[in-house]
């Protein structure tokens, strides 16, 4: 008996080779609108569905392959009771599914509205592929063109039969995800940052973005993903020179970026020219610096931990010219990331850094909604703490109010405690930091860390901290090392304490009323 196979794809890659290699075995074609004629102009004999169905596509389309004649023909188990049903009613059993689904994530991702989208909602496709998928010991499902070749084999196996039906439900499943990560608004920038709460079942569809060799270790298979229909800027950038982004460049430079963006952010407020340079080291940053050229901040940035910066990523928030890109001649950078390489700069980092992966990506790209942590077996899932200064109504909790020239240096240094590991705790000054500690297990050891590590450079710092102080210790350290104005959330129970220790010691303090932990 000929075998019959039905073709319905809205992805027509290498559906002609496929179908006609398929008619050459003597296979009958069945066929939808845009694929029959897809088919046909390419002279392959094809008959129309609505043919075997005697029913036309009705409602635009939305009615195409739903009728017995299909239905029955694919889900008919190949036995004498099924098949003699089928007889019964004048109908032929279906041996072959190759369907794919319309666009819906692409669609979306292109920004069409509400209707488009909706119309976009496949349902005829994924009840022919779950039938298929279903009944796969008699009834091959294909809904992925690399599979294709699969059956053009006499016999296919049975093992492969279960994988494609198993990638099929898959198939399908990512689908409806897509749709429902959609219809509850999770699915694009902004949207999930726009309510209070998560969605109950927010449905997280992964799209894969990325090979890299290995993960953290090389004893661990890695890959990078897209969550539903997320933009990041570090997931869309380019490599422009360099070797492949590993797992641990994309940790570390996505998290470069998001600092290197806040600060930009800031620093455009009155004048938008100064630049930005973020040092991250094991997705911590190491050294940041504001300063006129990029030049300027990287070197500021570098000189800040002329230690960590060694094979760390950093990102600028300018140019890179060819003046800059020479600047960083003398250290090892596992990535840069800048929003423009100029052609000289990437020509310069490919003969002499060849190993150096340079990124360009948006600064102002939407910096991405969702933030997982990994948690054995699932992960936790929480807004992206977007929270900017602006947000804040900072309180001044002490005799003395900052200076100037301290608010500049405190805004900076809140931006980049922010953007450190807990507990953390930052000192800077003149829009560099001098000493950081970080992802430390006690808040006065980040502050201990963060002192030594200015030397004598905290003399006229400020220090700023992500969490409140439960006790005066960090005030008390920082006022003997020379730091001059403190900023905190405030909120311990010991907050009178501590601000009479800063008032005691002659330093300005001022609260934020807004915790930034990051684990
Ligand atoms: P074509 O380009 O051949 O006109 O349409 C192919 C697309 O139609 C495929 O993506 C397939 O999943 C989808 N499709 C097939 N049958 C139906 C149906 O009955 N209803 C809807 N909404 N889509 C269908």
């Amino acid at each position: 008996m000929t075998r019959r196979a039905l073709i319905s794809v809205s992805d027509k890659t290498g559906i002609e080779d496929f179908a006609r290699a398929l008619a050459e075995r003597g296979w009958e074609l069945l066929s939808t609108g845009g694929t029959l004629a897809a088919l046909r102009a390419a002279g392959i004999p094809a008959t129309a569905v609505s043919d075997v169905t005697g029913f036309p596509e009705i409602l635009d389309g939305r009615v195409k392959t739903l009728h017995p004649a299909i239905h029955g023909g694919i889900l008919a188990r190949r036995e004498e009771g099924h098949l003699a049903q089928l007889a019964e009613h004048g109908l032929g059993p279906i041996d072959l599914v190759c369907v794919n689904l319309y666009p819906f994530r692409e669609t979306v991702a292109r920004g069409a509205g509400f209707e488009e989208a909706t119309e976009n909602i496949d349902i005829g496709g994924p009840a022919m592929i779950r039938a298929a998928a279903k009944n796969h010991a008699g009834v091959l499902v294909l809904v992925d063109p690399a599979d294709y070749g699969l059956a053009l084999v006499d016999e296919v196996s049975q093992a492969d039969r279960r994988r494609l039906a198993a990638k099929a439900f898959r198939h399908t499943s990512d689908y409806d995800a897509a749709i429902s990560a959609y219809l509850e608004g999770a699915d694009g920038a902004g949207t999930a940052g726009a309510g209070e709460t998560l969605p109950e079942h927010l449905t997280l569809n992964l799209s894969r973005v990325a090979e890299v060799r290995y993960g953290e270790n090389p004893h661990q298979p890695g890959a990078v993903y897209r969550l539903g229909a997320e933009r990041g800027p570090v997931l869309d950038a380019r490599v422009v020179s360099g070797k492949p982004m590993s797992f641990n460049n994309y940790a570390d430079a996505d998290a470069a970026w998001a600092l290197a963006q806040e600060l930009a952010a800031q620093e455009d407020q009155p004048a938008g020219t100064r630049a930005v340079c973020v040092a991250v080291k094991h997705a911590n940053p190491c050294g940041v610096a504001v300063a006129n050229t990029v030049q300027a901040a990287w070197e500021q940035a570098r000189d800040a931990d002329t230690l960590s910066v060694f094979g760390g990523v950093v990102a600028v928030s300018r140019p890179v010219d060819l003046a800059a890109a020479q600047s960083m001649r003398g250290t090892f950078l596992e990535v840069l990331i800048a929003p423009e390489v100029t052609p000289e700069a990437v020509e310069w980092f490919a003969a002499k850094k060849p190993d150096l992966r340079v990124l360009v990506a948006d600064l102002a790209a939407h910096p991405g909604t969702l933030d997982v942590r990994p948690l054995a077996g699932g992960f936790a899932v929480q807004r992206r703490d977007t929270r900017p200064w602006d947000d804040l109504c900072p309180e001044v909790v002490t005799d003395r109010p900052p200076t100037e020239q301290e608010w500049l240096d405190l805004r900076f240094a809140w931006a980049v405690v922010k953007h450190a590991r807990s507990n953390a705790v930052v000192l800077a000054k003149d829009g560099v930091t001098v000493g950081l500690g970080a992802g430390a297990v006690s808040r006065i050891w980040a502050a201990e860390r963060a002192v030594a590590n200015a030397g004598e450079r905290a003399r006229g710092a400020v220090l700023a901290s992500e969490a409140f102080f439960p006790f005066d210790d960090v005030v008390r350290l920082a006022a003997g090392a020379g730091v001059t104005a403190v900023l905190q959330p405030g909120g311990a129970k010991r907050d009178p304490e501590v601000i009479a220790a800063a008032n005691e010691l002659g330093l300005s303090m001022v609260f934020t009323g807004s915790r930034h932990f990051r684990h």
